[in-house]
């Protein structure tokens, strides 16, 4: 809210579904091959050749769906979408208009806004209504760089055409650009998830479009509506809304009017731009696609579909914080990707120790992943071992700091922790006796200290500790130490 100006913005969503093939024809959906290899009649829009509905596609989107709290329809019609486009042979697309696949979907996502530093400032459960969830074919696409002669001509490459998509509409739900930016990692974080999508806005399978106005807070009208194009990546999809709400705020405060129009956000300029006036739905003269039959799907279709699911990633952060008593930034990084959930989980088994483990892995690990360009699921530390590490710790058998070592050399190696406790004669030293030993000669070698200490200089404690620990070369357990010096000062 700027101003007495509130932001409404509508979100739409576009999620490739992984499959192999695409959703009317047998092609592959591999990303990289030869230009126009992964081509048939169906995808090139021959005439006469007829699209026929791939089962996995229509699994996956129901797994989209269920997902993100829709509803599914056990009846859904196909329809055309009439354009032209160089890239869509066809004339039109093949998506869904009146009845689509899915719709009336309420889905709970956590939000915050952000400090000046970017820090979140307090997380909140929100609830977003999502409109509809359909099923349609992708495009193919056009090429204006990279060729010899592109100076001349534009190329087409149709091995897109035809891939299943999802496309995901809200309601305008968001008042505020990170509430869409939060939306659009839970959505990425879900669909990636239960399977559905990889969801990399990188690869551009993951695409998002915002509709965003203003209106003075109090108006019960919205305001003209301006569709925001080429956001590809998420924080792009922020600077993109926050400009545009600026430059909107800008033109009505100014008294001048806006237009119902499609933008383009420009990253290196750092503003949206004009492509074309807005299309409404009746110019795409929709009309039911003759050549597929209904897309009817059974209660226990969708039943199934729902038992194969795995745990949400949301309900599994409440889970995480309710059993293992972690805090709401523990446990949704736990929960950021689902084989870094299934890894902490691992490693509790193993290690009996809920929060330690989650220390262990939020800090040490992860910094190593990082580095390595590796996730969770390619670790090579199993969890079975970073639990087994924390249980080292736990027992008193090696320090923290040893620990931390260990653990650098298990990633590097691949050893097991007791292999390189033995190898490095990693021993932690918890024997009283031995400790008491060594705390005598350090007493006996620094008489000026310990009399300052019993003349009430109590800050000599310190001192002594790090002496005892330099003289036990690190070994020595420091909560043993400080029991057994105290005990001695008295
Ligand atoms: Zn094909």
């Amino acid at each position: 809210m700027t101003n007495g100006w509130e932001t409404i913005i509508g979100l739409e969503i576009h999620a490739q579904l992984s499959t192999e093939s695409k959703i009317f024809c047998g092609c592959s959906t591999r990303f990289g091959d030869e230009p126009n290899s992964n081509t048939c009649p169906v995808c090139l829009g021959l005439p006469g050749a007829l699209p026929v509905l791939n089962r996995r596609a229509v699994e996956l989107g129901a797994r989209a769906a269920l997902s993100l709290g829709l509803q599914i329809n056990n009846k859904s019609i196909f329809s055309r979408k009439n354009y032209f486009y160089p890239d869509l042979p066809k004339g039109y697309q093949i998506s869904q208009f009146d009845k689509p696949f899915s719709a009336n979907g309420e889905l709970e996502i956590m939000t915050a806004e952000r400090d000046q530093a970017g820090h979140p400032v307090e997380w909140l459960p929100k609830t977003v209504a999502i409109t509809r969830l359909h099923l349609e074919e992708d495009a193919g696409k056009n090429v204006h760089e990279g060729l010899p002669d592109i100076d001349r001509y534009s190329y087409i490459d149709l091995n897109r055409a035809g891939t299943p998509l999802a496309e995901i509409v809200t309601e305008p739900d968001f008042r505020t650009a990170w509430e869409a930016y939060d939306y659009v990692n839970h959505v990425r974080r879900t669909l990636q998830w239960v399977g559905a999508s990889e969801a990399d806005m990188e690869k551009g399978n993951l695409r998002c479009e915002a509709n965003v106005s203003v209106r003075k807070v109090g108006d019960e009208k919205f305001g003209t509506k301006v569709e925001l194009k080429n956001l590809n990546s998420v924080r792009f999809m922020h600077r993109a809304i926050e400009f545009e709400v600026a430059r909107q705020i800008g033109v009505l405060e100014a008294g001048g009017s806006l237009h119902q129009e499609t933008r383009l956000w420009d990253e290196r300029a750092g503003e949206t731009r004009v492509m074309r006036s807005k299309e409404e739905a009746h110019d795409y003269r929709y009309f039911p696609e003759p050549d597929l039959p209904p897309l009817v799907v059974s209660d226990e279709f969708v039943e199934q579909v729902r038992k194969e699911m795995p745990e949400l990633p949301e309900a599994r952060r409440r889970r995480f914080m309710d059993q293992y008593g972690l805090s709401y930034s523990d446990s949704a990084q736990l929960t950021s990707e689902r084989s870094l959930a299934d890894y902490y989980e691992a490693a509790v088994e193993a290690s009996g120790n809920p929060r330690t483990a989650a220390n262990w892995i939020r800090s040490e690990l992860l910094r190593e992943l990082e580095s390595a360009g590796l996730y969770a699921g390619s670790s090579p530390i199993p969890a079975a071992e970073l639990g087994a590490l924390v249980k080292s710790i736990d027992e008193g058998k090696i320090s923290g700091k040893q620990a931390k070592d260990v653990l650098v050399e298990m990633f590097r190696t691949g050893k097991s922790a007791a292999e390189i406790i033995e190898e490095q004669g990693l021993v932690q030293l918890s024997d009283s006796g031995e400790i008491e030993k060594i705390i005598d000669e350090v007493l006996a070698a620094s008489p000026g200290q310990l009399e300052s200490y019993r003349a009430g200089k109590e800050s000599l404690f310190g001192f002594f500790v790090g002496q005892v620990m330099k003289a036990s070369k690190g070994k020595a357990n420091p909560k043993v130490v400080n029991e057994t010096l105290k005990a001695k000062l008295g």
